[in-house]
C-alpha cells in the first residue's frame, strides 16, 4: 500500500503569514508537494495568549520547552496587549491568491485565533457565526470566491461551530484530532459536515518532551506512515516555516525517497464524499494531549449511524 500524507499548514500570526508562508511555499515547490493552508485572517492577538499562563495548566511549561519568546519574537508577543493587533489577511493580500495559483488549498483558520482558541465554549452562537463570517468576508475580498474548508483554531470545535459551518455550506472541516474521517456527533446530534482529523502529533507538542529533537519527530512521522492508513500532519507557519524549516524540508525529502503520496485535504474530502453513507459517526470529546496546553476536540469511538 502506498503511504499517503496530507500536510495541513496552520497560519496563526502575522509573522507566520508574512514570513513563514513564503518560506514554506519555496520548500514545498522544491519537493513538488501540494499542501492545505489554513489562514487566520483577522487581528493578531498573540500577546493575549500570555494570559493563558494564569489560566491553563501546561502553558508555562510549553512556552519554556518550545522557547516560544525566541520563536515568535517579542513584537508578536505584544500584539493585542501592548501593541494593537494588526489584521493578518490585509498585511499581505497577494499571498492567498499566490498560494492558490501554486496549486495549494487555501482554507480558513478562523478570524481572531486567540478569541476562538480561548473562548469558543463561552461564545454565544451568534458570536461564533460572526467569527466565521468575518473570516469568510476577508477571504472573499482577497480571493474573489468564498472558502469551502475550515480548520478550527487550537482544535476547538463545538455543536455551535459545526452547525454554522453546515449552514454556510462548507465542504469539510479539519477541527479535531483523531484517526479517520468521520461525521462529528455532540450527544444525540450528528452534524453533517465531514471532519478530516489531524492524525499525527505536532512538532511543538513533542519537541523537548523526553529529549525529543526535531529529527526524532521526523522519524516518528515516517514510522507512522509505514502503517498504511492515510495520515494528516499539522504544521505551523511559525515553526516549520521558521526555525524548523530545514527539518521540514528533510522530512519532505525522506517522504519522497519512500514514495509517499501527498494529498490536499480538499481532494481527499471530495473522494470521501462520493460515498457519504460509508462515513462513520463519532462523538467529539474534549481531551488533554501530551505536550499541549488546555483541552482539544478529539474523535471518540465510532457509533451506529442514526437511521
Ligand atoms: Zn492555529
Amino acid at each position: 500500500m502506498v503511504p499517503r500524507l496530507g500536510i495541513k499548514i496552520d497560519v496563526d500570526t502575522l509573522e507566520g503569514f508574512c514570513q513563514g508562508v513564503p518560506a514554506l511555499m519555496e520548500v514545498l515547490a522544491h519537493h513538488e508537494v501540494k499542501a492545505s493552508f489554513f489562514l487566520a485572517l483577522g487581528p493578531d492577538h498573540s500577546g493575549r495568549a500570555i494570559f493563558r499562563l494564569f489560566r491553563q495548566r501546561g502553558f508555562l511549561e510549553k512556552m519554556w520547552r518550545t522557547r516560544a519568546p525566541a520563536l515568535y519574537g517579542f513584537k508578536t508577543m505584544c500584539y493585542g496587549t501592548l501593541l494593537p493587533g494588526p489584521k493578518i489577511g490585509l498585511a499581505a493580500p497577494h499571498l492567498p491568491p499566490q498560494l492558490a495559483a501554486a496549486g495549494h488549498e487555501v482554507g480558513l483558520h478562523g478570524y481572531n485565533h486567540v478569541r476562538w482558541h480561548d473562548h469558543l465554549y463561552n461564545l454565544p452562537p451568534a458570536k461564533v457565526a460572526r467569527e466565521i463570517d468575518q473570516a469568510q468576508e476577508t477571504y472573499t475580498s482577497l480571493m474573489g470566491t468564498p472558502a469551502y474548508s475550515f480548520a478550527a483554531p487550537g482544535w476547538q470545535c463545538s455543536l455551535s461551530s459545526r452547525t454554522i459551518l453546515a449552514a454556510r455550506n462548507f465542504l469539510y472541516a479539519s477541527d479535531t484530532r483523531g484517526a479517520v474521517p468521520y461525521l462529528p456527533a455532540f450527544g444525540d446530534t450528528v452534524t453533517p459536515v465531514l471532519e478530516i482529523p489531524t492524525t499525527l502529533p505536532t512538532l511543538d507538542e513533542l519537541l523537548g518532551f523526553h529529549g525529543c529533537r526535531a529529527q526524532d519527530f521526523t522519524s516518528l512521522v515516517l514510522s507512522r506512515l509505514e502503517r498504511g492508513a492515510p495520515q494528516v500532519l499539522t504544521i505551523h507557519a511559525e515553526m516549520e516555516g521558521g526555525p524548523f524549516l530545514g527539518e521540514f524540508s528533510r522530512l519532505l525529502a525522506r517522504c519522497r525517497e519512500r514514495r509517499v503520496e501527498f494529498f490536499r485535504l480538499a481532494d481527499w474530502a471530495r473522494e470521501l464524499l462520493r460515498e457519504p453513507a460509508s462515513l462513520p459517526v463519532a462523538q467529539v470529546n474534549c481531551q488533554r494531549l501530551p505536550g499541549r496546553a488546555g483541552y482539544v476536540s478529539c474523535q471518540g469511538s465510532p457509533e451506529a449511524r442514526p437511521s
